[in-house]
């Protein structure tokens, strides 16, 4: 299985998981994009009883699509949200792809609200593609 094991941008927070993961998506609804501050949101989705995680979470709850509700856990600190806990997934955390400490072998199979999905996403293999920050 892969390492699932992740955390904040300051490192307060630590998380491992010790099963794979359910299931791997992204998501382009405009909550997620507000909450990333970013195009879209890689979810892993693995069971609650799989999950350990260490250290101070902030909690704030919003509702979701259909009204149902969503606890963002994010560190107080540097305030990297960490996981989502949705009443429309129970029994799973939902782990912030980009927290992990090595996503190198994720492969979401799901796209979840294409509709609200920046324009741009559909042309991405036009996008010249540079190994880091042009000089
Ligand atoms: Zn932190
Ligand atoms: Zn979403």
């Amino acid at each position: 299985m892969p390492n699932l094991s992740g955390g904040c941008l300051c490192g307060d927070v630590r998380y491992s998981v010790s099963n794979d993961p359910v299931v791997t998506s992204i998501c382009h609804c405009q909550q997620c994009q507000k909450q990333t501050g970013s195009a879209f949101v890689e979810v892993v989705a693995v069971n609650e009883g799989d999950f350990t995680v260490q250290g101070n979470l902030q909690s704030f709850t919003y509702a979701g699509d259909s009204r149902r509700k969503k606890h963002s856990k994010s560190c107080p600190r540097c305030s990297t949200t960490v996981f989502i806990e949705a009443e429309g997934f129970p029994g799973r955390v939902l782990i912030m792809g980009g927290t992990l400490d090595d996503p190198s072998w994720l492969r979401p199979t799901v796209a979840l609200f294409c509709e609200a999905a920046q324009p741009w996403i559909a042309s991405e293999h036009e996008m010249t593609e540079f190994l880091r920050m042009p000089t």
